[in-house]
């Protein structure tokens, strides 16, 4: 069996967040494979705690896709994690092959899969297009074991979750997918805050949903954090402000001072992308203006909103609003460069800490060494793991199955991925939100 086919049949899917199906990334050729260990919104540690401990299949998953794509492999992670770095430096020493540890600095964002491109090659992803276009396959760290594992024959079922913020114990929880949200939280003693809320993912990027959400969202084989903030915290209530609020406050107080676009990270590596502008844009009259696709070329990182705009606006929501509109009218990006844009870049980049602080995080604790392993009793898997099709069930309700039998799939050639049971036991329900299963014994 060849690589791809035995990592499309783990259903190995980019386990940064984005969740895209990693066996199409692997149809190469390629000049540059880069493993992102980079794990850049605070808070997260579960990237730190593979290459700390599994450092070796890290090395393995990269050293298989280097020599199936003939590329050159570059594992990045942040020059100031010394356990990671040193555990990774005995792995390749362990393991002959052509693998090479790149240090980056510690800014936000530097796990961006295009700022990442930039830092490492220096050269800049067409505007709108792939790193393909450059040669270029990026997988994160936790991507490369599971490649690893499927070269082992052992499918995705489990995957390791920050759980961190206000809870008793902050904890990397290693955990089935599909695990239930309040699951993981009780793994890490339970919530703290009195009117706490979820962020799946991270503080910058995350999404943010009410606790009410804990008890029916189970985790996909995409998410690697869960944090619980109070619902009064500044990034809690920034993100419940509805569009339309934001659109009103950005045209009665944008100053058009530019610090967004100046620390935007897409301008920086010279993509023609201007916050301000689309701030602008708003004040005529509060729409998207259809000559504007700077939108479009958005990572939705956070920094101009959270960070840069001293008015406290949300040019990201705006910009995701119209990026939407955008969209829909079959709108494209611009596709010019602009080198005299990255030549501003090396003064600009934002530092983690100066971040953090700024976000009101530093009560949190930023690394996290607690394991916590979490055999639940049931488990609601999802059937789609981030970008992509979601996929069609092959189970049905009071059919048994083993830890691994696929229980949902999707074609070689499709965008998406198979979906295995992380529990055995039976199959509860088969619906929208997932597939339920839950432990022999345990059924109401
Ligand atoms: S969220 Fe803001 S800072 Fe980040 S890429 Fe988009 S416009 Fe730039
Ligand atoms: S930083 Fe804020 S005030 Fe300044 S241009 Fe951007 S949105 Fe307007």
């Amino acid at each position: 069996m060849s690589l791809l086919d035995q990592v499309f049949a783990a259903g190995v899917v980019g386990a940064g967040g984005a969740g895209f199906p990693t066996h199409r990334k692997l149809t190469g050729p390629a000049q540059w494979l880069i493993v992102n260990g980079v794990e850049c919104e605070p808070l997260l540690a579960s990237d730190r705690h593979v290459m700390r401990h599994h450092g070796d299949q890290v090395v393995a998953g990269a050293r298989a896709v280097a020599q199936a794509l003939g590329a050159r492999a570059l594992i990045a992670t942040k020059r100031t994690y010394g356990r990671e770095l040193a555990a990774l430096t005995a792995a390749i020493a362990a393991q002959p092959g052509e693998v090479e540890l790149r240090p980056v600095d510690s800014f936000y964002p530097a796990g961006d899969e295009q700022t990442l491109i930039f830092e490492l090659t220096g050269r800049t992803t067409p505007p709108g297009g792939l790193p393909a276009a450059l040669g270029v396959v990026v997988v994160n760290v936790t991507t490369a074991r599971n490649i690893a594992l499927a070269m082992a024959g052992q499918p995705v079922t489990r995957r390791l979750v920050t759980v961190n913020g206000a809870v008793a114990r902050p904890a990397v929880v290693d955990a089935p997918v599909g695990a239930l949200a309040a699951d993981l939280v009780a793994a890490a003693g339970g919530a703290t805050a009195a009117d706490p809320v979820l962020v799946r993912g991270g503080p910058l990027m995350g999404r943010y949903l009410p606790w009410s959400e804990a008890d029916r969202l189970g985790l996909g084989k995409a998410d690697g954090g869960l944090l619980v903030l109070p619902g009064q915290h500044r990034l809690a209530l920034q993100a419940a402000r509805p569009v339309e609020q934001l659109l009103r406050q950005a045209q009665s107080a944008c100053v058009q001072c530019q610090a967004c676009t100046d620390l935007c990270p897409r301008y920086l590596i010279g993509h023609q992308i201007r916050p301000h502008l689309v701030m602008r844009a708003t004040f005529a009259g509060g729409g998207v203006d259809p000559g504007l696709t700077d939108p479009l070329l958005c990572c939705e990182c956070g920094l101009c909103e959270l960070f840069a705009c001293p008015m406290g606006l949300s040019p990201r929501r705006i910009i995701q609003y119209a990026k939407g509109t955008l969209r829909a009218a079959g709108a494209r990006p611009e596709p010019l460069v602009h080198p005299e844009q990255q030549a501003e870049r090396p003064g600009r980049r934002v530092p983690q800490s100066r971040l953090i602080a700024r976000l009101d995080l530093e009560r949190y604790p930023n690394q996290v060494d607690r394991l916590v392993v979490l055999e639940p009793d049931r488990v609601v898997v999802p059937l789609r793991h981030g970008v992509g099709r979601a996929a069609e069930p092959v189970v049905e309700a009071g059919q048994a199955v083993a830890l691994g039998q696929v229980i949902a799939q999707v074609g070689l050639d499709e965008i998406g991925c198979l979906v295995h049971a992380s529990i055995a036991g039976r199959v509860a329900q088969v619906g929208a939100a997932g597939i339920v299963i839950e432990r022999e014994g345990t059924t109401p």
